[in-house]
């Protein structure tokens, strides 16, 4: 059993790790601001190479797989949780059409998504559907030379800065009834909604998108027609989820890092706070769940890699490391005490961001409920 990343994940965590404390870290404070995400550092990323590690090369990606993908994201989002989330947002929507998209599908919007033209973008939760799919409204019926939609979809990451969103919608019943399809940006009776403020991982773009008699080609299908729901499932457990749990634990760490700062540049009693025990224990508590859900990101990811079975290792990966990062930041907030609550010390914005974490990309309760079925087949 070897630990040990090999040297391409290696370069793929420095550059990352420098680039979120070069490009990204001078952001933080306008983003949480404003809320807005800094439309410059989508070129930024694609010239680093973050926006096609799971893009094959004839496509114009890397290639360097998911245990390079989380490990750029947990480092990116050890500064910004909310520039991870709008990252691997964009990933999903690569992922989706690798693995579903046509010849023509792929040469068409892959290259433009490695290149920053736009961020990915995948729509599939609605007012009346997030945990449960099938509730969803929005419905394609067929049209001449395709396919006219009306519907809409609700707390879409990415939502203002997608070119070409992979949307999800009804075509029929069931689960068969479901249909996968790529929505051009400036299709007549498609637009975007407002913008959503949320509770944290501000400067992450959230929003709404509406269709309205909206004409889709046919070529514009992604996978068969009825084929959405296998679509959604497998982008969600095999990028979506693991992509959140590397954001959760880029927040983990970075509740170690402040907590352990903090600590031991506050002095009661005439010492650092970091010689009190009850402290100390708080700190090993986070180090637990650091070294824990980073086994459990890093192992999902690797059978991802190796072409195994890992929807469930992924789904525990999520469950885990953002219900480790809610602890983990909670702990580093109290033991920074009424500093915590001050909009100055960052551990705050953890703590926050963390909490958002927990129910995007599939919540907890839905988690343990895939969890439990693979158990007892
Ligand atoms: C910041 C953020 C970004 C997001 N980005 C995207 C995106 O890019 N694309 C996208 O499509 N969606 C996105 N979402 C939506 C996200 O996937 C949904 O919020 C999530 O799936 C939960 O759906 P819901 O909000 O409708 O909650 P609901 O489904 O209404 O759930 C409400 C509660 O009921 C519980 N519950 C539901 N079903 C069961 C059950 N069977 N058993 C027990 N408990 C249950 C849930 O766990 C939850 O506690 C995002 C959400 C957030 C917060």
């Amino acid at each position: 059993m070897d630990f040990d990343f090999p040297n391409p994940v290696k370069i793929v965590q420095r550059t990352a790790r420098d680039f979120a404390r070069q490009a990204v870290a001078p952001l933080v404070k306008g983003m949480e601001e404003n809320g807005r995400f800094p439309k410059p550092l989508i070129k930024q990323m694609a010239e680093v190479g973050l926006l096609g590690l799971v893009t094959p090369r004839k496509y114009g990606g890397s290639e360097l797989g998911f245990l390079a993908r989380t490990v750029a994201i947990q480092e990116i989002s050890k500064v910004s949780a909310a520039v991870g989330l709008s990252l691997q947002v964009h990933h999903m929507q690569s992922a989706a059409l690798v693995d579903w998209g046509s010849k023509e599908q792929k040469e068409k919007y892959l290259p433009r998504l490695c290149r920053g033209e736009f961020l990915g973008t995948c729509a599939i939760t609605e007012p009346t559907g997030g945990s449960d799919l099938l509730g969803m409204a929005s419905a394609a019926k067929p049209a001449q030379g395709g396919y006219s939609l009306t519907g809409s979809k609700c707390f879409i990451t990415n939502a203002h800065l997608g070119g070409a969103p992979l949307v999800v919608v009804k075509t029929g019943e069931g689960s068969r009834g479901l249909s996968a399809f790529i929505i051009d940006r400036g299709t007549p009776g498609f637009s975007v909604g407002r913008e959503e403020r949320k509770l944290g991982l501000w400067g992450a773009n959230t929003g709404e998108l509406f269709f309205k008699n909206c004409r889709i080609p046919e070529a514009n299908l992604v996978g068969d027609e009825g084929e959405g729901m296998k679509v959604a499932l497998k982008t969600i457990g095999e990028a979506g989820r693991p992509g959140m749990a590397a954001i959760a634990l880029g927040i983990v760490e970075a509740s170690l890092e402040e907590a352990v700062k903090f600590s031991k540049g506050r002095t009661l009693y005439g010492k650092p706070i970091s010689n009190l025990q009850a402290i100390q224990w708080g700190l090993a508590d986070i180090l637990m769940d650091f070294e824990t859900a980073k086994l459990l990101c890093y192992r999902a990811s690797w059978l991802k890699d190796k072409g195994r079975d890992c929807a469930t290792h992924m789904t525990m990966a999520k469950v885990y490391a953002t219900e480790a990062a809610v602890r983990a930041s909670r702990r580093a907030l109290e033991i920074h005490g009424g500093c915590g609550t001050m909009m100055e010390y960052p551990v705050q914005r953890l703590f926050r961001d963390a909490m958002v974490c927990v129910s995007a990309g599939g919540t907890t309760e839905i988690g343990k409920i895939v969890m439990s079925r693979a158990v007892l087949s």
